[in-house]
């Protein structure tokens, strides 16, 4: 990924009317090949859809989509919250763009003026490889919770679903994530189950998202001066939104999955909400707009595009 630009943060802080949202980026780059995450995609759709998925979305010479693996800082007057944690430092991954990198995601936190000790909240929207890397750091050849003040939030059903799954097919595939960056939070007593509708802090509060895991978790946010949800993995990558009835092969139930983006998307565009996912290499808030039959996007069966100013 060294070829593909430095990824920035956000280029300063969006703020809702005190809660202030940064991202933080850990990479970003040519990752997938759309036939590895979505099973519906063809060398056919990709070819028609060229025109707007390059540069930004995808990278024709290797045929992979260009993903972000980021975490979000809320902060408001008294909180700073981290939502998910990327893939982390020295991590035996099964995946070489993983294994045992060294990133420089706490240096992008540090240029922030912030140090772990300060983080207050780390949610995890769910318990994937690319959202709990950072929960731990070796220290003394151990895993320990890197922020050290942190309580650490987890929705029951992910948890109730990943601890007795030791022999997972997703830990088979990508390493023992849960083993190296879960349990030791767990072991450290700063673990706290929610509810998928838990109020983290006034006007941040989890929206249920089921189905691309069993507790997969979103988060609404609503300032003084405006509102925006962060959807995690509800969709990976922008042509998803082309085509919302696109699954990825890491949706753990696919049926759910399905109906959740669905139901999700439809809401977020009829009320016109700004999201920022999880995956997109976007710098800035963007809004699904259904697309009108006689629009160009309609013959290539688009549902929606997403509009973002970046
Ligand atoms: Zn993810």
């Amino acid at each position: 990924m060294s070829s593909w630009a430095d990824p920035v943060n956000t280029p300063e802080p969006l703020d809702l009317g005190g809660i202030r949202i940064t991202r933080i980026v850990e990479s970003q780059g040519p990752l997938l090949k759309p036939a590895e995450i979505f099973p519906d995609s063809s060398p056919e759709i990709i070819e028609a859809n060229k025109h707007w998925l390059t540069p930004a979305f995808y990278d024709p010479p290797s045929d992979r989509l260009v993903i972000c693996i980021q975490s979000f800082l809320l902060e408001t007057d008294t909180l700073k919250i981290l939502v998910d944690t990327c893939v982390g430092d020295c991590k035996p991954r099964v995946r070489a763009d993983f294994d045992g990198q060294r990133w420089h995601w706490l240096d992008r936190l540090a240029a922030l003026g912030i140090s772990p000790q300060q983080i207050d909240v780390v949610l995890s929207t769910h318990l994937h490889v690319d959202h709990v890397g950072w929960h731990t750091r070796l220290e003394g050849g151990r895993w320990r919770p890197t922020f050290e003040r942190a309580r650490y939030l987890f929705t029951h059903p992910e948890w109730d679903y990943w601890q007795h799954n030791e022999g997972h097919p997703a830990l088979v595939r990508t390493g023992d994530y849960i083993g190296d960056s879960v349990w030791p939070v767990f072991e450290a007593g700063q673990a706290d189950l929610v509810a998928m509708d838990h109020e983290i802090a006034p006007g941040i509060r989890l929206v249920p998202l089921p189905g691309h895991t069993p507790g997969h978790v979103g988060v609404a946010i609503e300032g003084l001066s405006g509102r925006l949800m962060l959807t995690a993995d509800l969709f990976h990558h922008p042509l998803q939104c082309s085509y919302p009835q696109w699954n990825t092969r890491f949706c753990l139930n696919a049926e759910q999955s399905r109906q959740t983006r669905m139901e999700t998307m439809r809401r977020l565009s009829e009320e016109g909400t700004l999201l920022m996912p999880s995956h997109f290499p976007t710098a800035r808030p963007g809004r699904l707009l259904a697309v009108r039959e006689g629009e160009p996007e309609a013959r290539l069966g688009h549902v929606y595009r997403y509009v973002c100013d970046c």
